[in-house]
């Protein structure tokens, strides 16, 4: 069976932030500090025309830095460190041209940035955390800078900034919180299977690889199952595709009814699901898989007036023993499913071939 590699969606997911990947943050990070070092070098020359030589200094040592860091950003394994160490220092920076003595009004709509920037940058929660303290000095500097100015439309000044800010931070909030919804919706829809709702291959190796990586920590084994209904095209041949559909969701049901939390299922394709068995022995894998089997055998499946029963062939492979990666897990999954198949079907095997007893009734029965 030929096995692509998909991207885990839902790992990707938890990596992003504000729906950047990290490529993505890691490409505006690199931009906001070429542009912030560009627009340092000028505001340096301006603050020195004005007199204000050590900020000017200031100025083109931080822009040298943020040149820097145009450099170090392309392959730095710490962006979140950068990413926190140049919106701290930026928001400051915002602060300190406030709080010169003769700092112009226009300098506070740089207040209005600071949401902008850190919920781009780092997403809802750590942004909000980020941006509503710096805002409130913000506010707080605004107020002293009014209050020596003296003026009588003083209070509509702080009320129109306070107002601004305020509502900017709970736009950009809500907008956030209606995007992370909206990318959770489509990632469910791309994991998923439309008709069992369970999850769909690319989900299902995620899960396999994370499984992996998880046993390979804690030194506990799993076992990989693939699972094919039985003669189903009989099935639709007989009763029609939509019979076909129930019995792939009542056993869907079936098989997620049987398994432990800790365990997984999947719709690889068709009618073959996989299951992932967490911290199992081969014999105890076996063990649980035949009770499966058995269950499927026995039980009808109900479709309108009509009683159907399928039965189903699984073939297990265990990690490590049978394999140490995906690949090669399914391989030998697969392996042991065929020569179940070929062995009669309504069986549960290993990769070596080893089956579980066919009971001669259950067998005489799907020959009838
Ligand atoms: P075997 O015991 O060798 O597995 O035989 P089989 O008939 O189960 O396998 P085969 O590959 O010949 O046929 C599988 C059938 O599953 C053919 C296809 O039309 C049907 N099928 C695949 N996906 C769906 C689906 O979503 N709904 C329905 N109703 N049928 C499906
Ligand atoms: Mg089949
Ligand atoms: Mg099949």
């Amino acid at each position: 069976m030929n096995t692509p590699l998909h991207t885990d969606l839902g790992a990707t997911l938890e990596r992003s932030r504000s729906g950047l990947r990290e490529s993505h943050r890691r490409s505006i990070m690199r931009l906001l500090f070429a542009v912030t070092g560009s627009s340092l070098v000028v505001f340096a020359c301006l603050q020195v025309l004005n007199g204000y030589w050590w900020v000017g200094a200031m100025e083109l040592f931080a822009s040298a830095l943020l040149f820097f860091g145009v450099g170090r950003l392309r392959a730095t394994p710490h962006l979140q460190h950068w990413t926190y160490a140049y919106l701290i220092t930026l928001f400051s920076f915002f602060m300190i041209i406030m709080l010169l003595p003769q700092a112009s009004v226009s300098a506070f709509v740089w207040v209005l940035m600071i949401p902008v920037l850190a919920y781009l940058l780092l997403g809802k929660r750590e942004g909000m955390l980020l941006s509503v303290p710096f805002m409130l000095l913000g506010g707080v500097v605004y107020y002293l800078h009014l209050g020596r100015v003296g003026s009588p439309e003083m209070l509509i000044d702080l009320l129109n900034m306070m107002l601004c800010g305020v509502l900017m931070l709970a736009f950009i909030h809500v907008y956030e919180i209606w995007r992370e919804e909206a990318e959770q919706r489509l990632v469910d829809m791309a994991e998923t299977d439309a008709l069992t709702g369970l999850a769909n291959r690319s989900k299902f190796q995620g899960i396999l690889n994370r499984t992996i990586a998880e046993s390979a920590r804690s030194g506990t084994e799993f076992a990989l199952v693939i699972m094919d209904i039985d003669h189903f095209k009989v099935v639709n041949d007989t009763l029609g595709h939509d019979a076909g559909d129930q019995v792939l969701k009542s056993i869907g049901r079936r098989l997620t009814e049987r398994l432990r939390t800790t365990d997984s299922v999947g719709r690889l394709g068709g009618e073959e699901f996989g299951l992932i068995l967490r911290d199992v022995k081969p014999a105890v894998a076996f063990e649980l898989m035949d009770e499966l089997r058995q269950r499927i055998a026995e039980r009808d499946l109900t479709y309108g007036e009509v009683h159907i029963r399928v039965t189903a062939s699984f073939g297990i492979a265990q990690w490590p023993a049978d394999g140490r990666d995906v690949q090669t897990l399914f391989c030998m999954a697969d392996r042991g499913l065929y020569s179940g198949k070929r062995s009669g079907r309504n069986c549960v095997a290993r990769p070596d071939g080893v089956a579980s007893q066919i009971p001669r009734e259950i067998l005489s029965g799907r020959a009838s």
